[in-house]
């Protein structure tokens, strides 16, 4: 049986100059997720191969002939993923097949563009879906969903697989070596799976669950390894390896054991993770975190206002998220901040707000995104009557796409805008140029291009916003 996987991307890639230090516009990191389940496959059926449109074109000639196609989506590239399912429809007779976030939460509307949508972690399922089909028998497992004569078919709720200690093998994904070379894609390991938490907008958990469940420390310091040695031989400016867990901290036991085996090995390479308020508290881990070459935290704080943290059940008060990112970086760790704008409480200055936070606490970089809402999720339930569009998800990259209570979508995004120009402005980064060293010099320069861009597509969005605003 010929498998072929696709990742979809808004902006497929394209040759440019800009890929060497601008995220995002033509280029991006691809996720682990489709080459984890091609590794699954490959021994069974062998000619398994993945195209992310993340780094590369389709090789059309090679996925028509396949006998299955399956395509993961998030929600940001469920619909780009919807129209390569339309084409592939109309040159090949492959079975079709969605998986992904998106398409484990919302279903129902995945199901009217394939044959199949295989809900959930895939590791196990896909196992057993593909032997199903190959045998030529009903497909029964838990968690695939079809339409059949106009009816919406649900095998039930999928399983949660028990081994997930697969080492994604990064050469069956298509041009991923070449795509080494450039400085905006970067190594990445998903070591852990699953948060303790329900923050209200949170998709991972409604689609993941809440049970933490880990990788044994010496199978993901192995990935960690032959992900170093992937993007090794190639000319890059920065090398640092992103450990992509939503919550790598909620195991502390296993974190440090996976922090030991990264010292006992003598890995020498800078690593960023994301990580909760709460590991700056704790000192045994962030001296273990430097140890191993860690050298920033990415930290969800999403908010400034305990209001906010209350309204959307993330635990979390601004007091505990100062307090922590002073003793992260008394530990010699830079904090990064990832940022929610849009909540209910939400007001005008928001922008002016945040880049005085950022400015003031020595922040080093931002993410900022628009509140988004997910089917499944329970934010997606209290506010689906003010969203701006449901049918067309690509707008769900962090602008504004809902109508926030205090203020206009124009206005949501402008605040966007805001902050960003002013964490990144001109001033700030001949201030990084001369003040800051190494990796966080290149890193800040690299950012600065990256949110120009940013802002530029947030800017050219805002005549449209401001157009459906008059409309309520
Ligand atoms: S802490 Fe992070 S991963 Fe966990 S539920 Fe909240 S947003 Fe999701």
């Amino acid at each position: 049986m010929k498998i072929r996987f696709i990742e979809p991307a808004n902006t497929p890639y394209k040759k440019s100059l800009k890929n060497h230090f601008v995220y995002d516009e033509n280029i991006r990191t691809p996720s682990n997720g489709i080459i984890t389940l091609a590794t699954i496959l490959k021994p069974i059926y062998g000619d398994v191969f993945c195209y992310s449109e993340s780094i590369s074109e389709i090789k059309w000639n090679d996925v028509f002939d396949a006998d299955i196609i399956f395509i993961s989506i998030f929600t940001f590239n469920a619909n780009r993923g919807y129209k390569l399912a339309r084409y592939i429809r109309r040159h090949s007779k492959a079975l079709i097949v969605f998986g992904g976030l998106h398409a484990t939460l919302n279903y129902k509307e995945t199901a009217k563009y394939c044959d199949y949508v295989l809900r959930g972690e895939g590791d196990e399922l896909i196992v057993e879906f593909t032997k199903t089909i190959s045998s030529g028998k009903a497909v029964t497992s838990p968690g695939i969903a079809y339409i059949r004569n106009g009816k919406l078919i649900s095998t039930g709720e999928p399983k949660i697989p028990e081994k997930i200690d697969t080492i994604p093998d990064r050469n069956l994904l298509y041009g991923f070596k070449k795509a080494t070379k450039y400085n905006t894609v970067w190594p990445q390991v998903h070591a852990s799976r699953g948060c303790p938490h329900n923050c209200d907008y949170c998709a991972l958990v409604a689609a993941f669950g809440r049970k933490v469940r880990t990788r044994s420390p010496e199978n993901v310091v192995d990935d960690i390894e032959q992900a170093i040695e992937f993007f090794s031989g190639s000319r890059r400016l920065a090398n640092m390896l992103w450990i992509t867990d939503d919550n790598f901290f909620a195991d502390r036991k296993w974190a440090i054991s996976v922090l030991n085996e990264i010292i006992n090995r003598k890995i020498k390479y800078s690593f960023t993770i994301q990580a909760r308020y709460e590991v700056g508290f704790d000192d045994e881990m962030l001296v273990l975190l430097k140890k191993a070459g860690f050298d920033e935290l990415a930290m969800g704080i999403e908010f400034l206002e305990d209001e906010s943290f209350k309204n959307y059940n993330k635990k979390s008060t601004y007091d505990d998220i100062l307090r922590s990112v002073r003793n992260i970086q008394k530990h010699g760790l830079r904090t990064r901040g990832l940022f929610i704008f849009g909540a209910d409480n939400h007001t005008t200055g928001i922008g002016d707000r945040l880049a005085d936070f950022v400015i003031k606490n020595n922040i080093s970089g931002v993410l900022i995104q628009a509140m988004y809402f997910i089917p499944g999720t329970p934010v997606y339930e209290t506010h689906k009557n003010c969203l701006i569009d449901t049918s067309d998800w690509s707008r769900c990259t962090g602008k504004a796409v809902h109508y926030p209570v205090n203020m206009t979508p124009a206005q949501l995004q402008q605040e966007i805008i805001t902050a960003s120009a002013k964490i990144y402005s001109v001033k700030r980064l001949f201030g990084a140029i001369i003040r800051k060293r190494g990796l966080e010099r290149i890193l800040f320069i690299g950012e600065f291009f990256w949110q120009k861009g940013v802002r530029k597509k947030l800017r050219d969005e805002l005549p449209y916003l401001e157009k459906i605003n008059k409309k309520m």
